[in-house]
């Protein structure tokens, strides 16, 4: 038997409440974004960060990719990932 609906509730509350916590949990992921973007290396164009990435690679072994960046509108790189 389903439960019955509490008596004198009001029916958009659960939504209202389900928005906030979408809302929160959006905010949550803009930061954690951010965050990330302030920890990284920032490069101006996409040459400097390929060319940094490359020398990564030389130096370190370490596969990475440019990618621009949503955030600050820059570039960062990524780590490749171990599958690929
Ligand atoms: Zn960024």
């Amino acid at each position: 038997m389903p439960p019955a609906a509490p008596a004198g509730g009001l029916p958009w509350r659960p939504v209202s409440r389900d928005i906030e916590q979408w809302f929160a949990e959006q905010q949550g992921r803009e930061q954690r974004r951010a965050d990330a973007c302030r920890l990284k290396q920032w490069f101006a164009t996409e040459a400097e960060a390929r060319a940094h990435a490359l020398m990564q690679r030389t130096q370190y072994g370490e596969q990475r990719h440019a990618y621009r960046c949503p955030v600050c509108d820059g570039w960062h790189l990524a780590r490749a990932r171990p599958d690929a």
